[in-house]
């Protein structure tokens, strides 16, 4: 068999699902021409690894359609000199692109099989630095706080109180907000103690289970 060029695939990627769609921010596209995100994948899934979709990482889990990691992305205003924290690490491949264009990155998951592998693909890629740990996250965490950006990568019911609170002054948080269905991207910006909040596109995510989101993981 041929060897795929999946350098030449992200580029594809970013070229025809990203800039087309509205994403500007080179420093987001930059990074996901560099990403391999194939690797955040089980190999059986490769070959679609950029399609424009979200994919099966195990446990009834789903790694984020391109377009959708990239307008998150972009949305969280990332400059470099940020601490980021991430509700549910996945695959770990948003928290890769985290790392590339933040200054630190915490991030929570509470599949502890999922942690394990996201962790070992993320030391092995070069991102030794990403913090993992397993629990909920909708509790945040406390003894990390506070953050520049936290970023909800599973559906809410509302963004939980305790993340709120382990906000920095001047920070954002983002998060696909709604029923078990179908949420709307909402974006809270903390301004000297008040919260501004902005809604952006619709999407659907797998459910935020925890004591501050969904109470089980079937409706
Ligand atoms: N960011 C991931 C995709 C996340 S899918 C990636 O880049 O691949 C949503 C993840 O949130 C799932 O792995 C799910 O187990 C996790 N999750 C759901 N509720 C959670 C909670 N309360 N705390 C931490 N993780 C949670």
């Amino acid at each position: 068999m041929d060897a795929v060029n999946f350098q030449k695939l992200r580029n594809l990627m970013v070229d025809t699902q990203l800039i087309p769609r509205g994403i500007r921010d080179p420093r987001v596209l930059e990074a996901m021409r560099k990403v391999p995100r194939h690797l955040f994948m089980d190999e059986s899934m490769w070959y679609k690894a950029y399609d424009d979709m979200a994919l099966p990482v195990g446990e009834g889990q789903t790694i984020s359609q391109p377009y959708m990691v990239a307008i998150m992305t972009e949305l969280l205003d990332l400059k470099g000199d940020e601490k980021v924290l991430e509700i549910g690490t996945g695959s770990g491949y948003q928290a890769a692109l985290l790392a590339e264009l933040s200054q630190e990155v915490y991030t929570l998951e509470r599949i502890q099989s999922l942690s394990e592998k996201a962790g070992e693909k993320l030391r092995g890629l070069g991102y030794p630095d990403v913090h993992l740990k397993v629990g909920d996250g909708t509790l945040g965490w406390p003894e990390a706080a506070p953050f520049d950006r936290i970023l909800i990568t599973a559906g809410a019911p509302e963004i939980p109180e305790p993340l709120i609170e382990q906000l920095a002054d001047g920070g954002m948080i983002l998060a696909p907000v709604g029923d078990r269905f179908s949420q709307q991207l909402v974006r809270v910006t903390k301004q000297k103690g008040k919260l501004l909040k902005e809604y952006h596109t619709s999407c659907v995510f797998v459910p935020l289970v925890g004591e501050y989101g969904w109470k089980a993981d079937i409706p």
